[in-house]
């Protein structure tokens, strides 16, 4: 894959992210170069809906610092993306939102313990018999008078460490982090960890609920990521179509 296809690619999701409300004025996402592993591609500070290809910047995974250095603003929290890309050399894209249904589990105490897969297209949340989905607490490093961004490398490696092997890290008063082996399944991941909330929501205030086991997750995972190509196409002519880059 060209530098210039892995820049559209990732301009495309931002815009995605925008349309399927996961992502508003605030969030990023990021994609490592396929080319260079020790780099990734990422906007500079501006509100996804806004990218364009001239807005991509490249970063280094080491520093999480521009590659170029009169490089326009880059995100307060671009450690996120390379602090995680560090300590996870299997992740080839980063997401990092706002979302706002999977808030109330990042608030609610004990919540990530209740953030399960509710439905088939959340299986790669790992099912009930797997561990729980792990919650970042930032005043276990920043103390209790930080604005809750990730804004040091040490901070984006203190998230790093609690996403650990996992798809899904909820920060605890802010928002989350998904991370995939490809920029579709990362988006694919966000957009359902989106829904399952919903989900969860909707169904919590009728009772009991019944949520995957981890067998059932990790089967309904290998079938829907095996086809990621087919929401990814989707959303992304989509969000071509809106931007007047594609007729009709
Ligand atoms: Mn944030």
């Amino acid at each position: 894959m060209s530098r210039s296809t892995q820049v559209d690619d990732v301009v495309d999701a931002n815009h995605v992210l925008f349309d399927e409300g996961i992502v508003d004025a605030f969030g990023h996402v990021s994609v490592r170069c396929e080319n260079d592993a020790s780099r990734f591609l990422m906007a500079r500070n501006l509100a996804p809906s806004r990218v364009t290809p001239a807005d991509i910047l490249e970063f280094h995974v080491a520093s999480g610092e521009p590659v170029t250095s009169a490089a326009s603003r880059p995100y307060l929290e671009r450690f996120i993306h390379s602090e995680i890309y560090r300590a996870r050399p299997d992740v080839m894209a980063v997401v990092h939102s706002h979302s706002p249904a999977a808030l109330p589990f990042a608030i609610a105490r004990g919540g990530a313990r209740r953030f399960v897969p509710v439905c088939h297209m959340a299986g790669f949340l790992g099912g009930v018999d797997h561990e729980s989905v792990p919650s970042f607490e930032i005043r276990d490093q920043a103390g209790g008078a930080s604005d809750l961004l990730i804004r040091s490398r040490e901070l984006g490696a203190a998230l790093a460490l609690t996403l650990g092997e996992r798809r899904l890290v909820l920060m605890r008063g802010h928002g989350c982090t998904v991370v995939g082996p490809s920029l579709p399944v990362a988006v694919f991941r966000a957009v359902y960890t989106e829904v399952n909330a919903k989900l969860l929501l909707q169904t919590l205030p009728l009772g009991e609920i019944e949520a995957l086991t981890a067998g059932e997750a990790d089967a309904t995972r290998i079938t829907n990521e095996g086809q990621a190509a087919r929401p990814w196409d989707l959303w992304r002519e989509q969000a071509r179509r809106k931007r007047g880059l594609l007729a009709g």
